[in-house]
């Protein structure tokens, strides 16, 4: 069965139409770069996606900090990855980069955080 996609790997968003032969090799066609192919291929084989979120911050001069997966996970497994998220917190001083669940949903991704929060003043 073919699959669309749009490519995002860069802004130009190529159209790419993804199938699989008799030969059960992944074919990619509307690709203009390599990079389409392993995206096209990687899509339609077992997709992934960089989860952004936030969480909430004891003791900061903001009350969320927003956070992100430090590399993609299976795209199937982005509720278990939410639920993790969603029973964190941080206490600032906050860092970016800052770990927040590591190893979330036993995918071998670490959620860090993605903006510095300060410490509240008194
Ligand atoms: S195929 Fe290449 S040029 Fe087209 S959107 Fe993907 S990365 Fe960009």
């Amino acid at each position: 069965m073919k699959k669309e996609f749009v490519c995002i790997s860069c802004p130009v968003g190529c159209r790419l139409t993804v199938w699989q032969d008799e030969k059960s090799a992944v074919q990619v066609e509307g690709n203009t770069c390599p990079r389409g192919k392993t995206y096209g291929v990687q899509e339609f084989t077992a997709p992934v996606r960089t989860v952004t979120s936030s969480v909430p911050v004891s003791h900061g001069a903001q009350r969320m900090c927003s956070v992100k997966t430090d590399a993609p996970v299976p795209k199937a497994r982005i509720p278990e990855v939410l639920r993790a998220i969603r029973g964190a917190s941080l206490r600032a001083p906050v860092a970016v980069g800052d770990c927040v669940v590591e190893n979330v949903a036993g995918t071998g991704a670490n959620v860090v955080a993605t903006r510095r929060v300060t410490e509240k003043k008194r």
